[in-house]
């Protein structure tokens, strides 16, 4: 059946009336009318009215290979009627395959748990580095350091490592331990620094804040390479590598949160890559399955994971979950890596960065805009009252903007500082499948 032919046997009323009763939205008080979307091809998604839009923010930064994959479908199917489910307390094919295939691209040696969902990953990552510590002889390592403005799921600890209190606010307490610093923020430099006398300072703030928590208490740092979520915030090239030696020095691990910046989506397979650094943890999800099925692992260097295999009863990662690494799910991420690399989606990200900085060159100049921000192929475009005085653009303007964006066949993200109400920073990451016709698409309505 087509897509069009699909839609026929709908009635956009009633399939209304049923979401205002019967659906809870997610991140939202009440949707009157949500957008009810039908279908997606390649980088462009149809609603119930049979409207196009390109999905500028492929979903939630997640289809990183495009909508209509019959190839992911097919494998899916298929992997169904072989098997559709075996726990990881046994193994099956499809874990197995690509826990080996992770590795390629990781570069490294590392152990492959299996979740469901970002916020899992990191919930993962974070019982993992304390249970380490613990049976490392410091049990009291337990403390996290995340940063102001980042966003790891929204679970109790996942959300306690976030950095945005009105995210939190009415759920806490949450998973106890995690401080928080700011983010490398340059263009409106935490520490009132400019290019020209920055010292990092706000890596040394992740090492001072080791020192003031207790350098015993601490158990790692998470971080996303890029603060995608929070705004673009993209750091000096030389942070990540000053933030993995100050882990080094305090005996922390270093965990980094590749939900998003991962598969693809900096221009590297991962986005630490492009700071040459090894985590010692690397979380992802997302773009792992790009979104056809839920998917999330935690990678885990093999020196962590030797000294889970002591020999104490308890030393073992005493943690299962009833879905995670599902065989239909791994058989997917496995298709989904496939095309990844037949394509040359990695490079092809990288080509849509490229494209982006040279086509939205005459926006740098606007009085509205601030500053563009690209890491491969996820862009901010952080909006502003005047250039001189940098004041966050307001509310209405920043809702004007996307309003407009929707009305001619694009769909982008805002995020930002909502902690003081603003959320000027228009994201986007369209699939990396994005064809020239795409990306000359996106950047013709956003001039
Ligand atoms: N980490 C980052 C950086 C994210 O952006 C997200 C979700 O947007 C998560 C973790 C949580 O992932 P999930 O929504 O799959 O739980």
């Amino acid at each position: 059946m087509t897509a069009s032919e699909d839609l026929d046997q709908w009635n956009k009323e009633d399939l209304l009336e049923k979401d205002r009763k019967y659906v809870w939205h997610h991140m939202t008080a009440h949707n009157e009318n949500p957008m009810i979307i039908a279908s997606g091809d390649g980088s462009w998604v149809t609603d119930i009215d049979g409207n196009r839009y390109l999905d500028g923010m492929s979903g939630l930064w997640c289809v990183n290979v495009g909508h209509g994959r019959r190839e992911i479908a097919e494998a899916a199917a298929d992997q169904m009627m072989k098997l559709a489910y075996a726990t990881l307390v046994q193994s099956h094919i499809p874990a197995i395959e690509l826990a080996a295939k992770l590795n390629e691209w990781l570069i490294g040696d590392y152990r492959i748990f299996y979740s469901n969902s970002g916020s899992d990953a990191n919930e993962v990552a974070f019982k993992i580095a304390r249970q380490y510590h613990h049976q490392n002889g410091k049990p009291s390592k337990y403390k996290f350091i995340s940063r102001h403005r980042a966003y790891h799921g929204n679970s109790m600890g996942a959300l306690g490592a976030t950095g945005q209190a009105q995210r939190k606010l009415k759920y806490e307490p949450l998973g106890v331990g995690f401080q928080h610093v700011p983010p490398p923020y340059c263009y409106r430099c935490p520490f009132g620094q400019t290019k020209e006398t920055c010292s990092l300072q706000c890596a040394k703030a992740i090492e001072n804040a080791i020192v003031w928590e207790g350098p015993d208490s601490v158990a790692g740092v998470i971080l996303e390479p890029v603060i995608t979520g929070g705004g673009m915030i993209i750091p000096p090239d030389d942070y990540l590598p000053m933030v993995r030696s100050i882990c080094d020095k305090y005996d922390v691990l270093l965990i980094v949160d590749e939900v998003i910046c991962g598969f693809g989506r900096s221009g590297k397979p991962f986005g630490h890559q492009n700071y040459e650094v090894r985590p010692d943890i690397v979380t992802m999800a997302k773009g792992l399955t790009s979104a056809y099925s839920p998917l999330s692992a935690t990678a885990v260097s093999s020196e962590l994971y030797d000294s889970f295999q002591e020999k104490e009863a308890t030393s073992h990662f005493r943690h299962i979950n009833t879905f995670g690494g599902n065989p239909v799910s791994c058989k997917v991420a496995l298709t989904n890596l496939e095309i990844i690399e037949r394509e040359d989606l990695v490079g092809r990200s990288a080509e849509i960065g490229n494209a982006f900085r040279s086509g939205l060159e005459p926006l740098q100049e606007h009085p509205h805009v601030g500053e563009i921000r690209i890491f491969g192929s996820a862009m901010g475009i952080e909006l502003v009252e005047d250039r001189e005085s940098k004041i966050p653009a307001s509310v209405e303007r920043v809702t004007k903007i996307v309003m407009a964006c929707k009305s001619k066949g694009l769909l982008v993200g805002k995020n930002g500082d909502t902690v003081h109400g603003f959320a000027n920073i228009i994201t986007l990451s369209p699939p990396l499948s994005s064809t020239d016709s795409d990306v000359d698409f996106i950047i013709a309505t956003l001039l």
